[in-house]
């Protein structure tokens, strides 16, 4: 079984719409959305929910008011680094700020305080038509994206392996976090989806770091080709510097990008010659994994 995660460093240059193609194209395939801050593959792929399950984030503190005497040490000023207990009746903790660190359960000396798991989130199982897709949705100003993605993507990996399914599809969030780097973590394979703007141009110079840091051979595929020749040629350039193959490039439809209506190309209008060059793409990633 083989992994592939698709990454863009910058958002918005198609990766997702790429992601949920790929799914589409292929029978008895997983997908998993890593982009848990904002999810959006099963927006695209509209899969019916066979399970979901409640997702626990970092541990955080939590007061047992019968335990507390109110000596007032947890409350000393910069005591919490994390400025998250207040001053009140008891003390106040503030669940989005805390992180854990349990300074305040060594320092008090009546074992009032303890770490407590918090829900922060929940993970969907979907079915397709075709395929299977594994997501989260992390509820918001939650911390543990990281862990989120790592859940999702065992998940999905066991799915395979029991189902006996060859690969797995990883649509990774944007940027260089650690959502990114969890998502990149044991991957077979990366294709970095680019497009000729100088953000993004800036962001694949960055990201193709971390392929590298983590040994993963990766592809590109420019999307959104013609809208700047020279940036066009400045990641043509930089692919070949770093001997990285660029595997398509996509021209910019601008009816499609006007029109979009949240379909996938490649379901709704296959004929189309977007579908086509990602069709293209598709091939050849098949058969370079
Ligand atoms: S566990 Fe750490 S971060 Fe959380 S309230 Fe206690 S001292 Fe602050
Ligand atoms: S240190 Fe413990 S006993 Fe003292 S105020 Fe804080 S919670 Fe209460």
């Amino acid at each position: 079984m083989k992994e592939l995660v698709i990454i863009s460093g910058k958002g918005g240059t198609g990766k997702t719409l790429i992601s949920a193609s790929f799914i589409s194209l292929m029978k008895d395939a997983i997908g998993a959305d890593c982009d848990v801050d904002t999810p959006n593959l099963h927006l695209l792929l509209k899969p019916s929910v066979i399970s979901e399950e409640k997702y626990y984030g970092p541990k955080v503190a939590l007061l047992n008011k019968s335990k507390c005497t109110l000596c007032g040490k947890c409350m000393e000023e910069d005591l919490c680094r994390f400025h998250a207990i207040g001053k009140g009746e008891f003390p106040v903790f503030n669940s989005f700020y805390c992180r854990g660190c349990g300074v305040c359960i060594v320092i008090c000396p009546e074992k009032a305080i303890d770490l407590v798991e918090r829900e922060a989130g929940k993970i969907y199982t979907g079915k397709t038509e075709k395929n299977f897709i594994v997501y989260g949705q992390l509820e918001p100003a939650q911390l543990g994206s990281g862990k989120m993605v790592v859940q999702i993507k065992n998940k999905a990996r066991n799915m395979a392996l029991e189902k006996g399914l060859e690969l797995v599809i990883i649509d990774s969030s944007a940027g260089l976090g650690c959502t990114v780097i969890a998502s990149l973590s044991n991957c077979n394979c990366a294709l970095i989806v680019t497009e000729p703007t100088l953000s993004a141009i800036s962001d694949l110079l960055r990201i193709i770091e971390l392929t590298e840091y983590f040994n993963i051979p990766s592809f590109i595929c420019i999307n959104k080709c013609g809208i700047n020749q020279v940036n066009e040629k400045k990641i043509i350039d930089f692919a070949r510097e770093k001997e990285i193959k660029i595997i398509e490039k996509i021209p910019f439809y601008k009816d499609f990008a006007i029109n979009n209506t949240g379909e996938i190309p490649v379901i709704s209008c296959p004929e189309s010659e977007l579908s086509q060059k990602i069709i293209n793409t598709w091939k050849k990633m098949l058969s370079l994994i």
